[in-house]
C-alpha cells in the first residue's frame, strides 16, 4: 500500500508539473538580427518616467473641488503631447510591466514562478540598445536590466531594500530619493568633463522609478490620502526634473519625456490579477517627436472615463504596454527590442509619412523575423512528415507583403505601406503564438492518457480489496501473458525512439512513458474489470443511473466550485438538506436541526467579497467574543460531566481563553495604532508572535479524549486566526469547526443505522486508543460519500473566504500584527498559514470521523485513493475546460487585445 501511495503521490506531482511545460513556457527566441529604421531619429534622449502602482484615474480625475491632482502632466495633455490608456496584461506585477514596458513582450507565469529578482531567460531591451542608460530607483526593478545588458554602459542607484518599510511614517522619501539624485547628478555632470561628454552623446535614456505611489497603494488604498498625496508630489517632482533637464541641455528640443506605470491598483490596495483598476495604466508623452494635444469634437470609446476626466476634447490614444517599447527606441532611433511584440503607435508620432511608413517597416520586419526563427527552431526538431506549417503566412506571402510594401514606400503610397505592414505584424504574431503552443495539444492528450490510466488503476485497487469479485469462483489467477507485457515494451521503445528523433526536453520523456507502465498495470487487472462489469450488470439499472447521476452532479458542484465560489453555497444547501432524504431527520432531530443550521451559516461565506475587500476590525473582535462563550460553554459542561476534573486541563483550558483574549487585544490595538500613524508596536508584535508560537504546542497538552483534544485545537488556531484576520474571515472557521463537530456525531448516526453496533459514545472517543484492526469492515457507499464529505469540506476551507480565489486578494493588512516590513517570504508563509488552518480544522474533525466510524488504519489509504481519484476528476475536468477554451482561441477569431 506504501508504494502505492509513493507511486499515486509521484504521478500527480508530475503531471501537475506538467501544467508548467504545457502552459506556461517562455516565449522567447534567439538568433534575430537588429532592426532599425535608416532615417535621422527626432529625439537625442528618452526621459521615461515609471509611478509604480499608478492607477489611470486617480491620476487623470479630478478632485473635489475640481481641480488636478496632478496640474503639471494635466497641462502637458492639454498644451504639449499626447495622451491615453496603456493597458497592460496579467499577472499585473512590477516585473512583467517593466519587460513590457521596456523590453516590449509579454512575461509569462513562469517568469514569476521562477523568481523575481533573477533574470530566467535572457532578453533584449531599450536599456540594453540605448548607447548609454542611467536609472534611479528601486534596486528590484534597475537591476533587472542592468544584468541583461551587455558591457558596461548601464548605470543604476538604488537605495536599500530595506528602506520599503510598510509602516513607515512617509514612503514618498522612495519618490524624493529619486529626484534629489537626479539632481546631484546634473549638478554634478557640470564639473565632470567624461559625464558631460556622455550626457551629450545621442541615443540616451533616463530612467526614473518611483516606487512610493505603489508602497502608500500598498499600505493605504488608493482612495486614502497618502496615495493622492503622493501623486501630486510626484507630478511637482517631475515638473523640476524636466526644468533641470530642459536647462541642462539648452532647451535644444531634443528631449523626448515618457510618463506611465508598471500596473494600477485594486481599491483594497493590490495588484496581480487582471481588474479594469489593475490593467488601466496612464501614458502621457511629449517633447521631441510627439504629436502636440489634438482637440477633437467627439471620441469614440465604451467607457465614460472621458466625460468623467473631463477630457473630452482632447484626442485620447490608447495604447498596449508592449507599444511603449517600440515608440520609445524609434524616438531615439535604437533598434527596436529583439523580442518585442509591441506595435509602434504612429499616430503618436509627429513626424514625416515617409517616416512613420518607414519605422513600421522596420516593426514589420523585425516581428517577421522571430516568427522565422520560432519557425525554424520547430522545423528543426519535428520529423519532416510531422510539420504542419502555419498556413495563414507561408514563405511566399511574407516575402509578397515585404515586396508590395517597400513598393508602397517607393512611390509614397505611405497610408497603405503603414496598414500593409500592420497586416503582416498582425500574422506574424498569430504564427508566433501558433508554433509556441505547438507541442500543446499532443502533451496534453498524454497527459490525460496517464490520468485516466492512473484513476482506473486506482479504481481497480478499491474494487479487488474490498469487493471479494472473485471470491468463491476459485479460479487460478491467469498469468498476465507475455503479450501484453511484450507490447507495453514495444510501444515504450517506439514512443523513446520518436521522441529521440524529435530532439524533445527530456520532462517530455516521462509525459509520454508514464503512460506505459500505467496502463500495463491496468490491462494486466483485467479479470477484475470483467468481473466488476458482470457485477454492475446484476444491479437494477434504475439504481445503477440514480447513483451514477448523483455522482456526477456531486463532481460537477466541486468542479464548479473552483471557478465559482457560490457553487459552493449551492453544495452547502444541499448539504442542508441531506438529513431529510436519509433517516437521519426521524431518528436524532436535534443532531439534524444542528447540522442544517451550521450548514445554512457556512453556505453565507463564499457569497461574501473576498477577504481584505471590507475590513471591519469589530467582526474581528465579534468572532473572539463567540470563542470565549463557546468555550466557557465547553468548560462547565466538562466540569458537570467528570467528577475528577484535573487541575492541569483546567489551567490549560483558561491558558487557551487568554490567549483569545491577548490576540483580541492585540488585533484591536494595532489596527488602531496603524491607524493613527505610529506603526507596529513591538510588544504587541512579540505578543503575536508568542501566540503563534504557542498555538502549536497547547493542543499537544490536552487530553486526548476526542472532543476535548479538537476544541483545544480549535482554540488555539483560532487565537492565531484572529491575529491574522482584518473582518468577517474571522467568523468562518469557527462556523466552520462547528459543523465538523456536528458532522462526527452524523457520521456515528449513519452508521449506527447500518446496524452496526457502536461500543463507544462519541464523547468517550480517545484518539490514542488503537482500533482494532481485526475488526476490519468493508467499504460501503456511505464511504464514498464520507470521501465526497472530506474533499467538498477541504475545497470549502480554501475557498470558503476568497483568500486564494485570485492572486491579488492576499491582503498585506492581515500580516500587519506580525511584521510591516516588506518581506515577500515572511509574508507569504504567515498567509499561507492563515489559508491552512480551516484545513487543518477539517483535517482533524475528518482524524475523528475515521475513529468513530471504526475504519481501520488501512482504510485511511483507501479514502486517500477515494479522495486522489476525486481530485484527479476535478483535474481532468479543469484541463478539459482549458483545452476547449484554448482551441477556440486557436481556430476562431483572433483575440481583440492581439489588434
Ligand atoms: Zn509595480
Ligand atoms: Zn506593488
Amino acid at each position: 500500500m506504501l508504494l502505492f501511495f509513493i507511486l499515486g503521490l509521484f504521478v500527480h506531482f508530475v503531471f501537475f508539473g506538467s501544467i508548467f511545460d504545457i502552459y506556461f513556457t517562455s516565449p522567447l527566441v534567439h538568433g534575430m538580427t537588429p532592426q532599425f529604421t535608416p532615417l535621422p531619429p527626432p529625439a537625442k534622449r528618452l526621459v521615461l518616467f515609471v509611478a509604480d502602482g499608478l492607477r489611470a484615474d486617480t491620476l487623470y480625475e479630478l478632485d473635489e473641488n475640481g481641480n488636478s491632482r496632478a496640474p503639471f502632466i494635466r497641462n502637458i495633455i492639454m498644451h504639449e503631447g499626447s495622451w491615453g490608456l496603456s493597458h497592460t496584461r496579467v499577472p499585473t506585477e512590477s516585473r512583467p510591466g517593466h519587460v513590457a514596458l521596456i523590453a516590449g513582450f509579454y512575461e509569462d507565469v513562469s517568469a514569476v514562478a521562477k523568481g523575481w529578482k533573477e533574470n530566467p531567460v535572457e532578453f533584449d531591451s531599450l536599456i540594453n540598445e540605448s548607447k548609454y542608460t542611467w536609472s534611479w530607483g528601486s534596486p528590484d526593478i534597475l537591476t533587472m536590466f542592468a544584468k541583461g545588458a551587455y558591457g558596461d554602459h548601464v548605470f543604476t542607484y538604488t537605495y536599500d531594500a530595506d528602506s520599503e518599510d510598510f509602516g513607515a511614517h512617509d514612503v514618498t522619501k522612495l519618490d524624493t530619493w529619486v529626484f534629489d539624485k537626479v539632481k546631484e547628478f546634473f549638478h554634478a555632470a557640470r564639473n565632470n568633463q567624461s559625464l558631460f561628454s556622455k550626457l551629450n552623446e545621442e541615443k540616451i535614456v533616463f530612467f526614473l522609478h518611483l516606487l512610493g505611489i505603489d508602497t502608500n497603494g500598498h499600505a493605504h488604498r488608493p482612495s486614502s490620502r497618502e496615495y493622492k498625496d503622493n501623486i501630486k508630489l510626484v507630478d511637482a517632482g517631475m515638473k523640476e526634473m524636466v526644468s533641470i533637464l530642459e536647462h541642462f541641455y539648452g532647451n535644444d528640443g531634443k528631449t523626448a519625456f515618457i510618463f506611465t506605470s508598471d500596473h494600477g491598483m485594486t481599491d483594497w490596495g493590490s495588484h496581480g490579477a487582471g481588474h479594469p483598476s489593475e490593467t488601466l495604466t496612464p501614458f502621457v508623452t511629449w517633447g521631441a517627436g510627439i504629436k502636440y494635444p489634438q482637440k477633437v469634437s467627439a471620441q469614440k470609446f465604451d467607457d465614460a472615463f472621458l466625460k468623467e476626466w473631463r477630457l473630452e476634447s482632447w484626442k485620447r490614444q490608447d495604447i498596449h504596454q508592449a507599444d511603449i517599447a517600440p515608440l520609445m527606441a524609434s524616438l531615439i532611433g535604437v533598434p527596436f527590442p529583439l523580442n518585442s511584440v509591441g506595435i509602434l503607435p504612429v499616430d503618436y508620432l509627429n513626424n514625416t509619412d515617409l517616416f512613420k511608413a518607414e519605422s513600421m517597416f522596420t516593426n514589420a520586419i523585425q516581428i517577421l523575423e522571430q516568427f522565422k526563427v520560432k519557425m525554424t527552431q520547430k522545423k528543426e526538431v519535428t520529423l519532416p512528415f510531422l510539420f504542419i506549417p502555419f498556413k495563414l503566412l507561408p514563405e511566399s506571402k511574407q516575402l509578397n507583403i515585404v515586396r508590395k510594401a517597400r513598393s508602397y514606400i517607393k512611390q509614397r503610397k505611405y497610408d497603405e505601406a503603414v496598414s500593409l505592414c500592420k497586416e503582416l505584424i498582425h500574422l506574424a504574431l498569430k504564427g508566433l503564438s501558433y508554433y509556441h503552443t505547438y507541442d500543446r495539444f499532443f502533451l496534453a492528450i498524454n497527459v490525460v492518457l496517464g490520468f485516466l490510466g492512473w484513476t482506473s488503476y486506482a479504481f481497480l485497487l478499491i474494487i479487488k480489496s474490498h469487493f471479494n469479485l472473485t471470491r468463491g469462483v476459485n479460479k487460478e489467477v491467469k498469468k498476465p501473458s507475455h503479450l501484453l507485457s511484450c507490447s507495453c515494451i514495444a510501444i515504450g521503445v517506439f514512443v523513446a525512439f520518436f521522441l529521440l528523433l524529435q530532439d524533445c526536453p527530456w520532462t517530455y520523456y516521462i509525459y509520454c512513458l508514464l503512460p506505459v507502465p500505467i496502463w500495463y498495470a491496468v490491462l494486466r487487472e483485467f479479470q477484475v474489470i470483467q468481473d466488476f462489469v458482470t457485477l454492475l450488470l446484476t444491479v437494477p439499472p434504475s439504481y445503477f443511473v440514480g447513483y451514477l447521476l448523483v455522482f456526477i452532479l456531486g463532481i460537477e458542484i466541486l468542479v464548479l466550485s473552483f471557478f465559482y465560489r457560490y457553487m459552493l453555497t449551492a453544495g452547502l444547501l444541499a448539504f442542508a438538506g441531506w438529513p431529510f432524504i436519509t433517516q437521519l431527520w426521524t431518528r436524532a432531530k436535534s443532531i439534524s436541526l444542528s447540522w442544517i443550521f451550521f450548514s445554512l451559516l457556512l453556505a453565507a461565506f463564499p457569497l461574501m467579497p473576498v477577504v481584505g475587500r471590507k475590513p471591519d476590525i469589530f467582526l474581528v473582535m465579534g468572532a473572539g467574543l463567540l470563542v470565549l462563550l463557546l468555550s466557557l460553554c465547553v468548560l462547565t459542561s466538562l466540569i458537570k460531566r467528570k467528577d475528577s476534573f484535573i487541575n492541569e486541563e483546567l489551567l490549560l483550558h483558561l491558558f487557551q481563553m487568554l490567549s483569545v483574549v491577548l490576540s483580541m487585544c492585540v488585533t484591536y490595538s494595532t489596527h488602531s495604532s496603524l491607524r493613527k500613524k505610529q506603526g507596529l508596536p513591538l510588544l504587541n508584535q512579540i505578543i503575536s508572535w508568542l501566540i503563534l508560537a504557542f498555538s502549536l504546542v497547547l493542543p499537544l497538552l490536552s487530553p486526548t479524549s476526542l472532543f476535548e483534544r479538537l476544541f483545544s485545537i480549535l482554540l488555539s488556531l483560532m487565537s492565531t486566526y484572529i491575529l491574522l484576520s482584518t473582518g468577517y474571515e474571522a467568523l468562518f472557521p469557527l462556523v466552520l469547526s462547528c459543523l465538523m463537530f456536528v458532522w462526527i456525531q452524523v457520521e456515528q448516526e449513519t452508521l449506527q443505522q447500518r446496524g452496526i453496533s457502536c461500543k463507544q459514545k462519541v464523547t468517550s472517543v480517545r484518539f490514542t486508543c488503537s482500533t482494532d484492526i481485526t475488526q476490519f469492515r468493508q467499504l460501503y457507499l456511505d464511504d464514498v460519500r464520507r470521501a465526497f464529505f472530506l474533499v467538498f469540506f477541504l475545497v470549502t476551507a480554501f475557498f470558503g473566504t476568497g483568500n486564494i480565489a485570485s492572486v491579488n486578494s492576499f491582503d498585506l493588512a492581515s500580516v500587519y500584527c506580525f511584521l510591516t516590513v516588506f518581506s515577500p517570504f515572511m509574508m507569504g508563509a504567515l498567509m499561507m498559514w492563515k489559508i491552512l488552518i480551516p484545513f487543518v480544522l477539517v483535517m482533524c474533525a475528518f482524524e475523528a470521523v475515521q475513529l468513530t466510524t471504526q475504519l481501520s488504519s488501512k482504510s485511511i489509504s483507501h479514502y486517500v485513493i477515494v479522495m486522489s481519484m476525486t481530485i484527479v476528476l476535478v483535474f481532468l475536468n479543469g484541463l478539459a475546460h482549458l483545452l476547449t477554451t484554448k482551441k477556440l482561441r486557436l481556430c476562431g477569431k483572433p483575440k481583440s487585445h492581439l489588434i
